[in-house]
């Protein structure tokens, strides 16, 4: 049987092809630290790359929901965030205020930041799409590759501990596989950043738009047990 082609490999190449005939690759290639404070010094530089990412996004045609959307959502935080969520789309509030995670999803979603012990502005939160679908609509895999890269440079620029996937499109398209969420969460699988970079742990879980429409005891169990699992790993105290 012919192998699947690893979408999230075909993109970062056809980048990096890209940014070896504009110059940017000796910039990339500095920018990879691994220590603490390098962190921190990253973080300075981190945020106006951000900036530029967002730019490019709010000027985004990539696509056909260019035409469509009120606002592009780029994501936002902290540039040098030790946790980054990736969520699939951009809901109607979030659509209404170009901001991710806004609406009763992401209501949810500062909680589980704040039962994390943590705020909103010490993580980065983003999405797969930067755009709404129409009606809520699952993303399409043209839509997928026209707006993969951004969170991918978003990745690498923000250089986090711990990814948590939200929901079976941003793990699956991260992942690169066909796996349901409920054989991938629970577990750290590898994020592969790019060119001699070590992978960056991710951790997939339920979306909360997911929680909220079955929110029995036993799912916000599993995803309090997912977090606790990513807060250990990047050595913050786990609240009882
Ligand atoms: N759901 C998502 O996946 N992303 C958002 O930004 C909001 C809801």
């Amino acid at each position: 049987m012919e192998k699947e082609p690893d979408i999230n490999k075909v993109v970062r190449q056809h980048r990096e092809m890209e940014q070896f005939f504009t110059g940017g690759f000796t910039v990339r290639d500095q920018q990879i630290m691994s220590t603490e404070s390098s962190q921190k010094e990253a973080a300075t530089d981190a945020a106006p790359e951000l900036e530029k990412i967002a730019q490019e996004v709010r000027l985004c045609r990539k696509c056909s929901l260019g035409s469509v959307r009120t606002n592009a959502v780029p994501g936002e935080g902290n540039a040098g965030a030790r946790i980054m969520f990736v969520g699939e789309a951009p809901g109607a509030d979030e659509d209404a205020q170009g901001r991710p995670f806004v609406g009763r999803a992401g209501q949810l979603l500062d909680k589980v930041i704040a039962a994390c012990g943590l705020k909103r502005g010490d993580v980065f939160i983003g999405n797969i799409l930067k755009c709404r679908p129409p009606e809520n609509r699952d993303p399409r895999p043209d839509e997928i590759i026209s707006c993969l890269p951004y969170i991918q440079r978003q990745i690498e620029i923000i250089n986090p501990e711990v990814i948590v996937a939200l929901g079976a499109h941003a793990a699956r398209t991260l992942l690169n596989t066909n796996k349901s969420i409920g054989q991938l969460r629970g577990q750290f699988h590898e994020y592969y950043a790019g060119f001699g970079r070590p992978p960056i742990k991710l951790m997939a879980t339920y979306h909360t738009a997911y929680l909220l429409r079955n929110y029995s005891p036993e799912n916000r169990r599993r995803v309090w047990e997912d977090m606790k699992k990513v807060l250990a790993e990047v050595g913050l105290p786990i609240p009882e």
